[in-house]
């Protein structure tokens, strides 16, 4: 496991014990106390899953049809829990933060599953299919190597999704990878490895580039209302807000 847990060190900096390991509503009890307006039209479960623990977010609202739909941020590796919790559930799409090899390992198994369409962002489209480019092949003491099939879309900065009745804004925020995007609904933000509670995401990795994570952070996710909830691609929920004030790497 040492290749793996140097991998995500500074990204593990930011776990908390998986608090919310497999947790319903983790949104409604953050959005508690704060404006109105922070409730998600969704609720939000969080899938901590495969060896480097990465966050697998569960969206899932009644559809007009009286069916429950859902919409899977990164399906991690393992996603056998969230396959079980989906059985009967309309799965509108799978969004994918970035194509590292922890978060996409789980995509065929879930879109054979649910018959949903993937998307990512342009820049790492073929990733899903090379296991060179998603890290798979590196880190083989954690994962075998991993391709799946191509996306079925392709995302870009501004991009508006609607999804389970709700607009989803695609940000393009590179520098852990060259295609890392969040996406933000509401006062929702799922950030992938960009910024963590208490940290931010590490650079070294193919594609990456310091000078853009820290652009992306100052420029896009911190000129973002206070109040945003950051759901991160590992470890606990935070805010802009707090990030802003406490998070030591972004002292800018
Ligand atoms: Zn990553
Ligand atoms: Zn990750």
């Amino acid at each position: 496991m040492g290749a793996a847990c140097r991998m995500m060190e500074r990204e593990r900096t930011a776990a908390d014990g998986g608090a919310e390991i497999g947790g319903r509503g983790a949104a409604g009890a953050a959005g508690s106390g704060s404006a109105s307006g922070a409730a998600a039209p969704f609720a939000i479960e969080t899938y901590t899953l495969g060896p480097i623990q990465t966050n697998a977010y569960l969206l899932t609202a009644k559809g007009p049809d009286g069916a429950e739909h859902a919409v899977v941020i990164d399906p991690g590796m393992n996603p056998k829990r969230l396959l079980e919790r989906l059985e009967g559930v309309k799965v509108e799409a799978i969004l994918l933060t970035h194509a590292h090899f922890d978060h996409m390992g789980g995509v065929d198994e879930l879109r054979k599953a649910a018959g949903c369409p993937v998307y990512i962002h342009d820049l790492e489209a073929d990733w899903l299919t090379d296991p060179r480019k998603n890290g798979s092949m590196r880190w083989q003491d954690v994962t075998p190597p991993l391709s799946t099939d191509p996306a079925e879309y392709a995302l870009d900065e501004g991009q508006k999704l609607s999804l389970l009745g709700a607009e989803f804004l695609v940000m393009h925020t590179p520098g852990h990878s060259p295609g890392s995007v969040s996406f933000l609904c509401g006062k929702h933000l799922f950030s992938g490895d960009v910024l963590f509670k208490q940290s931010v995401g590490r650079t070294d990795l193919p594609g990456g580039r310091e000078r853009d994570l820290y652009d992306s952070i100052r420029n896009k996710l911190y000129k973002l209302e206070q109040d945003v909830i950051v759901y991160p691609g590992h470890g606990g929920k935070t805010t802009i807000g707090s990030e802003m004030a406490g998070n030591p790497f972004t002292k800018f």
